[in-house]
């Protein structure tokens, strides 16, 4: 079965297809589901669509102290145009190297998370324990873990740590999403005689210039930067020889912590005038001050394995965590993982196979601090 080594536990989840879309990950969390039942976690399992299932298992816990979260995802994104010189799914390793569509991204960082629960799962009985929220649906807009977080399944959590790619250095948030499009409308007609018509690539043209230029007002913060604004699509219209009736952008915002998505969103409706704005996804950033102590516990325990004690840094991507964090609310988030952050997503993505089994050490390390076991 290959439950004992963390590369080989990589290998036979890798082995599952859970491309995103469709996902399927339904074997693959029954599968991880059977493995922590035997070694004694309480196992719920949700899907929010036929075979997108998510699993939430727990060992351990008290009344009064809330356990610690470990976090990832197991669906892994498409494997894009460019032909692989590696199997995707076949766990090829050449040196240190293991390859595969989700080594990366994440499911290395799943099965250290596995892995780590299995070594401790005999220890956490009246100690504050563990609760692993393994999900679907990530890739495309972290739609398990919405849903999940409107279950009654998440209960509490005093602190999270989500497993995806960051070499196992321990990053501390990371920015919100806004995405939306702004849909336009006009009136159709001849192209010979445009003067009858209303051309909506026009009336989308005509605020892109507003977007680009657009003034946040927002103050930069001190780690991750200012906020960002991207228009990434734009379509309209079906043919040359007529006036388009329709035309559409995509919007993508990164917005950083203190800001408000609602306001934001107020001030896009009054630069965008009469488009329809049709959200897609709004996700809030994820922070948590260096300073905090369970924080600081975790730089102490990620330093021999990053060779320095470990700074304020944030990751480029989203996380689960935005959702998540709406239920385990005000708990201190590190994003940790063995993963490559520059091989997620790529063709040939391959993880570090020795940082793969250093990471099971981090994690244990992290539930004996947060269980004092
Ligand atoms: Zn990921």
């Amino acid at each position: 079965m290959g439950d004992r080594d963390a590369v080989l536990l990589t290998k036979s989840l890798m082995r599952f297809d859970t491309v995103n879309p469709p996902g399927r990950e339904r074997d693959c969390a029954r599968h991880a589901g059977a493995l922590l039942k035997e070694w004694g976690f309480r196992v719920d399992y949700h899907e929010y669509e036929q075979t997108r299932t998510s699993l939430v298992a727990r060992a351990g816990g008290t009344r009064e102290a809330k356990p610690l979260c470990l976090t990832g995802h197991l669906d892994v994104v498409p494997l894009g145009s460019r032909a692989w010189t590696h199997d995707p799914f076949k766990g090829e390793t050449d040196g240190d190297r293991l390859y595969g569509r989700g080594s990366s991204d994440m499911k290395a960082g799943v099965a250290a998370m596995l892995l780590a629960c299995k070594a401790l799962s005999k220890r956490l009985q009246n100690t504050p324990g563990v609760v692993l929220v393994l999900t679907a649906g990530e890739e495309n807009g972290c739609i398990g873990s919405k849903h999940l977080a409107q279950s009654q399944l998440l209960g509490k959590a005093g602190a999270m740590v989500v497993g995806e790619p960051t070499s196992n250095y321990p990053f501390v948030g990371h920015k919100g999403s806004l995405k939306f499009h702004a849909r336009f409308r006009g009136v159709s007609a001849h192209g010979s005689m445009p003067h009858l018509g209303v051309n909506a690539i026009y009336k989308a043209a005509r605020v892109i210039p507003g977007l680009e230029a657009f003034d946040f007002g927002a103050q930069e913060h001190p780690v991750m930067g200012g906020p960002t604004l991207n228009v990434g699509t734009i379509e309209g219209g079906s043919t040359v020889n007529a006036v388009p009736d329709a035309a559409a952008i995509g919007v993508d915002i990164r917005t950083v912590p203190g800001m408000r998505h609602d306001a934001l969103l107020e001030r896009m409706k009054d630069l965008l005038g009469e488009a329809e704005l049709d959200v897609f996804s709004d996700l809030p950033p994820v922070w948590t001050e260096p300073q905090q102590e369970w924080v600081q516990r975790v730089f102490e325990i990620c330093k021999p394995y990053v060779g320095e004690a470990p700074q304020a840094r944030t990751a480029p991507y989203m996380t689960d965590a935005a959702n998540l964090l709406k239920v385990y609310d005000g708990a201190p988030t590190v994003v940790l993982g063995p993963g490559e952050p520059a091989m997620a997503h790529q063709t040939d993505e391959y993880c570090s196979m020795e940082r793969v089994r250093q990471s099971v050490a981090i994690y244990e390390a992290l539930i004996r601090d947060w269980c004092r076991v």
